[in-house]
C-alpha cells in the first residue's frame, strides 16, 4: 500500500475512535534501537517508544530471536497446557516480585491485567468497593474507564458502581492550594476522607499508578504512598500498584516504581514494557490474594508462549544490561537538561519524573498556570519537523512525555534536547509574530 492508501484506508475502514497523533498522521514504516522510519524514509529520534512500550529498543536482535525461535517451536495451545515459556516467566517474575511467593496471572493488556486485580482484590476481601484516583488512566474496558479518572478517557456511559475517587498528589495543581513539605502531605488524608464518606468503611482496595501516566507523569512525594497504602489497610483493602508504564527499571534502578516509595503493594499490574511490543498483560499478586481466585477463569492468549518468552528474554536484556541503572542515570542528565529548558521558556512550568519517564507541563504563564493546550500542539508538530518523536498527556493535554528504550546514551539525550529546544525556538517565533 502506498502511504496515501494507508491513511485513506485508516481513515474510511477504522472506527473513528482510532485516532492518530498529528495534523497529517505520521506514518511508520520501520524501527531498529531508539530511531523509526516514515513512509517518506524519514528517520526520528523515538522518544516515546510506543507509548513507554519499547523498553529493550524497537527490533532488539536477543527479543527478537526469543520470539522467533518460539514461533518456530510452539505458538500456541492455550493455558489449558502448561508450557515452559510461561512457566519460566512466572518463575523469574516471582523472584523480582515486590514479596515472597508471589504468583502471577497473565492476559494480552494492562486493561485486563486490571480487570484481573480488581477481581482478586474483590474476590479477597469480599468487598466490592474501590478507590481509584482523579487524573488516573487504567484502560479501555468498562471497569477500567470507571477506574479512569479523566472524563476524556470514560466513553459514556462508563460509570461504574462501588468505584470512588480521592484527590491525587499533583503537587504543581495542588488541590488543596498547599505547598509540599508544609502540606503535610493532606492530599494522603483525603483517601480516608473518601473512604469514611463515600464507601462503607470496609472497602476491596486502592488502585493507584506510582506515576500517574497518562495523566501526565505526576509523581507523587516520597511520603505518600506509605501513608495512604496504611490507610486502605486499615480499611480492610489491598493496594493494587498499576506498573503499566513504572515497572521494569523505566523509573530508574527499581523493577517496579512503587519501590521508590518504600511500599510493598498487594497486587502489582503490568503491560507494556514487559514484552517489547509483544501483546501481554501481567498481574501479579501475593499468595494468599492470589489463591482467593477460586473459580474458572481464562485468557486464550494470556500467557501464550510467543509472548512469554519475549517477555522473559526483555526482563533478562534490562537485568544483564543493567538498563534500570542506565534509566537512573541517563534520566538524571535528561532531567537536568530539561531543566536547563525550562529556565530558557517561560511556557515550561514544571519538569518532574523519574529515571527515563519525564514530563515537561506547559503553560500560558508560569503565575496562573493556564494550561497551553494549544501551544502543545504546536510543539508536536514541531518536533516532528525537527525529527523527534514525544507524547502527550494530562487532563488538559499540556503535558508533554517523554520516555524512550531504556537503553538510550547521553549523546542521544543531547541530540534529542537540541531538536527539543529548536522546537520551542520556533513556537515562541510564532507567538511573538502572531501576538
Ligand atoms: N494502566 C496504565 C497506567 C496505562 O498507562 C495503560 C495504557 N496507557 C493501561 C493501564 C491500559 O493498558 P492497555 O492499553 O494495554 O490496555
Amino acid at each position: 500500500m502506498t502511504k496515501d492508501e494507508i491513511l485513506l484506508a485508516s481513515q474510511e475502514c477504522l472506527f473513528p475512535s482510532v485516532f492518530h497523533y498529528y495534523r497529517k498522521p505520521l506514518v511508520l514504516v520501520r524501527a531498529k534501537d531508539q530511531y523509526v522510519w516514515d513512509a517518506d524514509g524519514h528517520p526520528y529520534l523515538d522518544f516515546f517508544g510506543g507509548i513507554l512500550t519499547i523498553s529493550a529498543g524497537h527490533c532488539n536482535e536477543r527479543v527478537n530471536r526469543a520470539i522467533h525461535d518460539q514461533v518456530e517451536t510452539l505458538q500456541h495451545v492455550s493455558t489449558l497446557f502448561p508450557t515452559e515459556p510461561q512457566a519460566a516467566l512466572a518463575r523469574k517474575i516471582a523472584s523480582i516480585a515486590p514479596g515472597p511467593g508471589w504468583k502471577s496471572f497473565f492476559t494480552c493488556s494492562g486493561t485486563e491485567a486490571n480487570e484481573t486485580a480488581i477481581l482478586a482484590a474483590r474476590c479477597y476481601t469480599g468487598s466490592s468497593e474501590i478507590i481509584a484516583l482523579r487524573h488516573s488512566y487504567h484502560g479501555r474496558s468498562s471497569l477500567a474507564m470507571g477506574l479512569s479518572g479523566q472524563a476524556n478517557w470514560k466513553i459514556a456511559p462508563a460509570a461504574q458502581p462501588g468505584i470512588v475517587f480521592a484527590h491525587n498528589a499533583y503537587c504543581y495543581r495542588c488541590p488543596f492550594g498547599l505547598t509540599y513539605p508544609n502540606c503535610e502531605i493532606r492530599c494522603a488524608q483525603d483517601v480516608k476522607e473518601v473512604i469514611r464518606t463515600a464507601t462503607t468503611g470496609q472497602i476491596a482496595g486502592m488502585i493507584a499508578e506510582p506515576i500517574q501516566g497518562v495523566g501526565g507523569f505526576i509523581t507523587p512525594p516520597r511520603e505518600y504512598f506509605s501513608i495512604v497504602a496504611d490507610i486502605v489497610r486499615q480499611h480492610g483493602g489491598v493496594f493494587i500498584s498499576d506498573e503499566v508504564q513504572t515497572a521494569w527499571g523505566r523509573t530508574g534502578r527499581k523493577w517496579w516504581g512503587i519501590e521508590h516509595w518504600d511500599v510493598t503493594p498487594d497486587i502489582v499490574t503490568s503491560a507494556k514494557g514487559l514484552a517489547n511490543g509483544m501483546p501481554i498483560g501481567l498481574t501479579a499478586a501475593r499468595s494468599e490474594v492470589a489463591e482467593s481466585v477460586r473459580k474458572l477463569t481464562i485468557s486464550t492468549f494470556g500467557g501464550g508462549p510467543v509472548p512469554t518468552a519475549a517477555a522473559k528474554a526483555v526482563i533478562d536484556f534490562i537485568e544483564q544490561e543493567n538498563l534500570a541503572g542506565n534509566a537512573a542515570e541517563v534520566g538524571s542528565y535528561l532531567r537536568g537538561r530539561l531543566e536547563e529548558l525550562k529556565e530558557k521558556y517561560p511556557l515550561i512550568g514544571d519538569v518532574r519524573g523519574m529515571g527515563l519517564m519525564q514530563a515537561i507541563e506547559l503553560v500560558q504563564d508560569r503565575v496562573t498556570k493556564v494550561p497551553a493546550t494549544m501551544e502543545t500542539l504546536q510543539l508536536m508538530e514541531a518536533a516532528r519537523e525537527n525529527g523527534i518523536l514525544i507524547g502527550r498527556g494530562g487532563l488538559d493535554g499540556n503535558v508533554i512525555r517523554i520516555s524512550p528504550p531504556l537503553n538510550i546514551s547521553r549523546r542521544d539525550v543531547d541530540q534529542f534536547i537540541q531538536a527539543l529546544d529548536e522546537s520551542f525556538e520556533k513556537i515562541a517565533a510564532a507567538c511573538t509574530a502572531s501576538a
